[in-house]
């Protein structure tokens, strides 16, 4: 599928004519040279995570050429960007900006407006500005990949960790944007992030937090990354999942290197879940447990080994959870119904306290059982999961895709508040809705204290059009109906975010309507990433764009 000729030619822009659009990249090559900007008239290949497009939605739920940018734009530096600003606003061209694009499950590097000028950051503003050891903490340009910041750090000897996602590969600052989560305790990675660099939708340029205080003699402000809110509104939130604006710099915290200890605790029953989430809650809040650790259901055990699905069974329905069973009791986990995975932090003698503590908690639970990676054999995925508890970025999450023929995914992930009888809703409308549409139900919760990221990875073969539409399908009922319990996402793909967003409904849609009053006010031509997280500029309010 990936070589086919492409049916359509060049995307345009909405309302442009092909002279119209020829004239206007004319004019972006003459500003940043004819090689950094390139049109998207070639057939489109997926790849794979490492060799991904910036061309389209590698993981596309409808057809492949249509989530499609025109063209394609890579900007030098904060001038350039704010020459493509400019550039957009005289032409009305739309313009996506994406920091590495490796943003999976929920879009990737597709622009919402089919036809928009990506501009893809990372490629070329891809530099570590600034470590500082003494305030551990660090600058950014969007092109700076988990795995780049790791290896400097490695490179100078520093006593830092990093916090990565799932996968290594991605953008620091990018996720950080989108709001994207990690696993050790500076896991929620826009809460660690310190000061941006912000071009606005009319080209000026901002910064935020301490930064907006002039540093003496034209330097940085010395506090940029060491105090968030500075003074009066505190704005970065707005230009998080938003399209307020193009963050070309991001400062982050880093964290102590410290001693770690990972963990695995099994529990028997499906029916352990409520009182599971009931005693996860008072060690989340209190912060014993050391992580944002992650609750799997066993079926995750079966796919985290890399084998195909066709390995466990061969019918193309759901996984039967019979089966499940069987399989499970052959793996280290053993016959169990659902995982915890958790990293404690400190010296030996304070892990061994907690651990202790966490043990006996859990103990509460009947047949639950706890291991130590030393328990686990060599290729466990276990090993996986210390490494990124530890800050060390893998890859090892990319196994997923070995589940189904061309596979791709997509998330679903629905926020819940710790506690047995909230969770214990979202997860039964997953499992109905799931089986209604005949996909495996892999749910990981990812627990932050008072709430869980309750995420499942819905995984479908992209070359059968039927799987696209049920899985297509699947997400918008699973959004509705988790909204009318009361429950939404924290985020979502491209294709689901106008839902998501009206979902947000209360008081009349008053955030939205707020959300609109910024963005008209920050954009009044509509030229940055229209659409994305519902937000549509006035020019395109009510004119059938909204899905
Ligand atoms: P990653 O490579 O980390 O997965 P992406 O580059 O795909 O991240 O970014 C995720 C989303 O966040 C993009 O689709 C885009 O909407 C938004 N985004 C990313 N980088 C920026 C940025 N520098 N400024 C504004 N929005 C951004």
């Amino acid at each position: 599928a990936d070589s086919t000729p492409r049916r359509h030619n060049v995307r345009l822009p909405p309302d442009t004519t092909r002279a119209a659009f020829d004239e206007a990249i004319a004019a972006l090559r003459q500003h940043l040279g004819a090689d950094n900007v390139v049109l998207n008239d070639k057939p489109l290949v997926d790849g794979w995570y490492l060799e991904h497009p910036n061309t389209h939605d590698a993981f596309h739920v409808v057809d492949q050429e249509d989530l499609v940018s025109s063209a394609v734009a890579y900007p030098g530096s904060t001038a350039d960007v704010q020459t493509i600003v400019k550039w957009a606003n005289e032409y009305t061209i739309p313009i996506y900006p994406i920091s590495m694009g490796r943003n999976v499950g929920y879009g990737g590097s597709a622009p919402r407006v089919p036809g928009s000028v990506v501009l893809d950051l990372g490629k070329r503003m891809n530099k570590i500005l600034n470590i500082d050891a003494e305030n551990a903490s660090c600058v950014v340009e969007p092109g700076v990949s988990y795995f780049a910041l790791y290896e400097e750090i490695q490179k100078r000897k520093l006593p830092l960790w990093i916090d990565t996602p799932d996968l290594g590969g991605g953008s620091v600052l990018g996720n950080a944007i989108d709001r994207g989560v990690g696993y050790t305790p500076m896991g929620d990675h826009f809460a660690n992030h310190c000061g941006m660099e912000v071009v606005l939708p009319n080209g000026e340029l901002l910064r935020t937090g301490m930064g907006a205080l002039p540093g003496k003699n034209g330097t940085d402000n010395p506090t940029w990354q060491s105090f968030q809110p500075a003074y009066g509104p505190y704005s970065d939130g707005i230009f998080s999942q938003s399209n307020f604006g193009i963050v070309c710099q991001m400062g982050f915290f880093l964290m102590h290197e410290t001693g770690h200890q990972s963990y695995m605790i099994t529990f028997p029953r499906d029916e352990d879940f409520p009182e599971i989430v009931e005693v996860i809650r008072p060690l989340a809040q209190k912060h014993i447990l050391g992580n944002i650790p992650q609750l799997r259901h066993v079926a995750q055990e079966l796919n985290v080994t890399g084998l195909p699905k066709s390995h466990w069974y061969s019918g193309s329905s759901p996984l039967p959870r019979d089966l499940i069973r069987k399989h499970a009791s052959q793996l280290p986990c053993g016959d169990c119904s659902w995982v915890f995975y958790g990293t404690q932090y400190g010296d030996a003698a304070s892990i061994d306290s907690q651990l202790s503590m966490i043990k006996s908690t859990f103990s509460r639970i009947k047949g639950s059982k706890f291991f130590l990676p030393s328990d686990l054999p060599p290729d466990h995925y276990i090993h996986s999961r210390a490494l990124v508890c530890s800050g060390v970025p893998v890859l090892r999450e990319l196994d997923w895709l070995n589940w189904k023929p061309n596979a791709a995914h997509l998330f679903f992930s629905p926020i819940t508040p710790t506690r047995a009888s909230d969770a214990q809703v979202v997860h039964d409308i997953n499992v109905h809705l799931h089986a209604k549409y005949g996909f495996d139900l892999f749910p990981t919760l990812c627990v932050a204290g008072r709430e869980m990221h309750y995420i499942t990875n819905i995984i479908y073969d992209r070359s059968s059009n039927d799987e696209k539409r049920r899985a297509a399908a699947l997400m918008r009922e699973l959004i509705a109906a988790t909204a009318k319990e009361g429950y939404g996402e924290y985020r979502t793909h491209l294709l689901f975010a106008d839902q998501v967003a009206r979902t947000y409904s209360w008081n009349n849609n008053a955030l939205m309507r707020f959300n609109e009053t910024i963005k008209d006010a920050l954009d009044p031509n509509g030229i940055l990433a229209p659409g994305r997280n519902g937000i549509w500029p006035k020019k395109y309010r009510g004119k059938g764009w909204e899905l």
